[in-house]
């Protein structure tokens, strides 16, 4: 097999990792690697900061094990290689009329990158997480051994796989209950809301499927927490629309391009877009949950030193307070990008270490400049004494201590990954950074 020495990064390009990479197409050459050695294995990198790195070490890249195995017409279930992408499953069954259960904003994300985060979706509040539509999993140990896996049979080793960031063993495939689809269009709402109660009531009478917010990151005073709120459900007529043609950013932007002036013109405008009674539209599938792969690398967009995300999510009761004085230090903060996202989550979580909990997630992207560092943590320390949890693959910046009281199955899951992964050849920066896996 063929080694790279190279430098890779997450999505935010702030973490780096030096390390050698092998991008094997066949499963046996994957095999004769771990002969070798137990090593990581990384999907598209979409992560934002290092779930996906392994400085100084080797890791596989599974990009090209992308085949789709079976697909049951009768049951909905497609088993694939967990090299494919959720966009190029998209892409093949809607015309088929079927689609993944769950699909996270990119659809560059992989299968074994939507399990190892057990991602959510826009239809989270009914849906549930990508991990509770796997009924199966087949699971390449270090010791070189395929285990397959199921909720029902492997109880522990199955919840500790869903949202464990690859540390349980490399996943080969998987199968993945899919939905019907009766048009290759959503049918969308948009709404414009003028304030943080006012999104944080829409969101919880919204009956829709699919329901997510834009928020306003710059907005301050009375118009704190304004944004526009997309509901949307499966059309019911329409063809399938052309292939788009992406566009992409061809160098690293300049600073000035996200500098809060520009930032607040832009978001001045975005929000009114929606006219004030709001408006209905028709959009096509892909463009609906994956807006920003449109523009391939949009990262680009923040200039050579990267950016960050924050991502939290926060129990229903304290969550208007936390989420007031979040926005409020955003916004005096001045750092806010465009990117910012307000949405209601359910109780469903598939995995020791899934995100989600039933609540309020705020999702926001910052440039990397000296202050925002501090401001994420900042924003980290109010997530974590309103009892909320940090999204593990959006962070490039938490401390164990920040993480430690936010996942309550950090035990077991470390327990489960250390009992089939003994030597810890399979940790990222991430887990090392975290020290998810360490004993306690
Ligand atoms: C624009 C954008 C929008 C996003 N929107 C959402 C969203 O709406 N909801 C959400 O939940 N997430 C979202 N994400 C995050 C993204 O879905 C996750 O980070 C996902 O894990 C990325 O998949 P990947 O294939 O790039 O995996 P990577 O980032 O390469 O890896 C992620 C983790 O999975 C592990 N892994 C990958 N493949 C395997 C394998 N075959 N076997 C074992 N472990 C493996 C890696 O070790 C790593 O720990 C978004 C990201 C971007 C860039």
């Amino acid at each position: 097999m063929r080694w790279k020495t190279d430098e890779y990064s997450g999505w935010g390009r702030v973490l780096r990792a030096t390390g050698e990479r092998a991008r094997p197409e066949k499963t046996n050459a994957l095999k004769a690697i771990l002969r070798e050695g137990g090593l990581p294995a990384i999907g598209n990198l979409r992560s934002y900061g290092d779930a996906a790195l392994n400085s100084g070490g080797r890791a596989v890249d599974m990009t090209r094990l992308d085949r789709l195995l079976a697909f049951d017409p009768e049951t909905g279930i497609l088993e694939a290689e967990a090299g494919v992408t959720i966009g190029e499953i998209l892409r093949l069954f809607l015309p088929k009329g079927w689609i993944p259960a769950v699909m996270p904003g990119t659809g560059f994300a992989t299968l074994g990158g939507c399990i190892g985060h057990d991602v959510h979706g826009k239809n989270h509040h009914v849906a549930g997480s990508f991990g509770q539509h796997v009924t199966r999993i087949d699971l390449l140990g270090t010791n070189g051994r395929v285990r397959r896996i199921t909720p029902e049979g492997n109880p522990d080793l199955f919840r500790a796989t869903i949202g464990g960031m690859g540390q349980t063993g490399i996943i080969l495939s998987a199968a993945i209950r899919m939905i019907p689809a009766t048009s290759p269009l959503m049918d969308l709402r948009e709404s414009r809301i003028d304030t943080l109660a006012e999104f944080i009531a829409m969101l919880d009478a919204s009956t829709a499927t699919y329901c997510v917010g834009w928020i306003d990151a710059t907005a301050k005073g009375a118009t704190l927490g304004r944004g526009i709120l997309e509901e949307a459900e499966i059309g019911s007529h329409g063809q399938m629309p052309k292939a788009p043609r992406h566009k992409s950013v061809p160098f690293n932007a300049p600073g000035f391009l996200l500098s809060s002036p520009v930032v607040r013109a832009f978001n001045h405008l975005y929000f009114r877009r929606v006219p004030v009674g709001g408006r209905r539209l028709d959009r096509a599938m892909a463009d609906f949950f994956f807006p920003l792969d449109k523009v391939h690398d949009w990262n680009r967009l923040y200039g050579k030193s990267g950016f960050h995300q924050f991502q939290c999510v926060l129990p229903e009761a304290p969550a208007r307070e936390a989420l007031a004085k979040m926005l409020e230090q955003i916004a005096r903060s001045r750092l806010a990008s465009p990117l910012a996202v307000l949405k209601k989550l359910g109780p469903g979580r598939g995995g020791m270490m899934s995100f989600p909990m039933e609540g309020f997630t705020l999702a926001v992207d910052f440039p990397n400049r000296p202050a925002s560092a501090g401001l994420i943590r900042e924003l980290g320390d109010i997530a974590a004494d309103a009892g909320g949890r940090i999204y593990l693959a959006k962070d490039a910046l938490a401390s164990a201590a920040t993480i430690a009281g936010m996942y309550d199955e950090r035990e077991a899951f470390a327990a489960a990954a250390n009992a089939v992964d003994p030597a810890h050849a399979l940790e990222t920066d991430l887990t090392r950074r975290l020290k998810l896996r360490d004993a306690t």
